[in-house]
């Protein structure tokens, strides 16, 4: 029988993505909301932080084991913001037209475009698993002034990848699948799950 685990988002898109990187694992991977599992808190400072507390909060609602991500965009002239913050970056309620607004403004005369997408993905057998499995993925891109394209979500227009000439949102799920922060980080995991 194959192995349950929650996956501690309720984003379909994700789910989608996790299974099909996952599949290998032969695992039955339950979105937390098919449980009634609330979303929990993301109060730190630390992408794996936050990930953490996703994944021990849905292993503790559920009694699986389970998995969480935490992910952001970072830009290197911002000192790493808006990163574990990319969500709400111009405040609530969350829109990614205003963030992405915000992010351009505050990048006006910088010299430095560049940024990258970062994700990080927990593991945990267990609430109290003093060993949880731990994987992360970075891509990198440059921050453009004009949105281009209308694939993907949140800051996909304007995160540009120069070998590509394209930003992230020219690009079909397909492509972002293969090359994504998260992708990356799924990949990570699955070898060290395996
Ligand atoms: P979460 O980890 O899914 O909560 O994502 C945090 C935030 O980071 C999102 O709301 C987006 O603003 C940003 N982000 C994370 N991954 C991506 C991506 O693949 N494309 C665009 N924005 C992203």
């Amino acid at each position: 029988m194959n192995k349950k685990i929650v996956l501690a988002s309720n984003n379909a898109g994700k789910l989608k993505e996790f299974r099909e990187i996952l599949a290998p694992l032969e695992i039955e991977l339950i979105a937390q909301a098919s449980l009634n599992i609330p979303d929990a808190a993301e109060p730190f400072f630390t992408f794996v932080e936050n990930a953490l507390t996703k994944a021990r909060h849905a292993a503790r609602m559920s009694g699986l084991p389970a998995i969480a991500d935490d992910s952001g965009i970072c830009v290197n002239a911002l000192g790493g913001a808006p990163g574990v913050y990319s969500a709400r970056y111009a405040g609530e309620p969350k829109s990614d037209q205003r963030n992405n607004q915000k992010l351009v403004d505050a990048l006006q005369g910088a010299e430095d475009r560049s940024a990258y997408y970062y994700c990080v993905l927990v593991y945990v057998r267990s609430e109290h698993d003093p060993q949880p499995v731990i994987a992360d993925g970075r891509w990198s891109g440059q921050i453009i002034d004009l949105a281009r394209g209308s694939e993907g979500f949140g800051y996909d227009p304007y995160f540009y990848l120069p070998e590509f000439q394209r930003t992230v949102a020219e690009l079909n799920a397909e492509q972002k699948n293969a090359l994504s922060h998260r992708a990356q980080a799924l990949q990570e995991l699955l070898k060290k799950l395996r």
